[in-house]
């Protein structure tokens, strides 16, 4: 659909993020804007429930056609999308969430 490699990679970026945060396998920041993925508890979970609104979205047609090969590639994307942000926290100094 016209995209560049990279515009395609960062648009299945957010995507899977959008979809991860749903899912709360991601939660953001208020203060700072930035996902993370928070403690390791119940993130299987989490993943299989992120796997399921991407498998739904995939099969009402809300995934844009072409962005992702196969239902497969949208789910494995979600899951680099999680492992890709910090399991700790917000990263930034003095961040009252913490
Ligand atoms: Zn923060």
């Amino acid at each position: 659909m016209g995209y560049d490699m990279l515009e395609q990679q960062e648009e299945q970026r957010r995507v899977s993020t959008d979809i991860a945060i749903k899912a709360k396998a991601l939660r953001v920041c208020e203060f700072h804007g930035m996902a993370f993925s928070g403690d390791s508890f119940g993130a299987a979970e989490r993943l299989s429930l992120a796997c399921q609104i991407a498998n739904s979205m995939w099969s009402a047609g809300k995934i844009e056609a072409g962005l992702f090969a196969s239902r497969r590639d949208l789910t494995d994307s979600i899951k680099s999308a999680i492992d890709d942000h910090p399991a700790t926290g917000c990263t930034f100094n003095d961040c009252p969430n913490d």
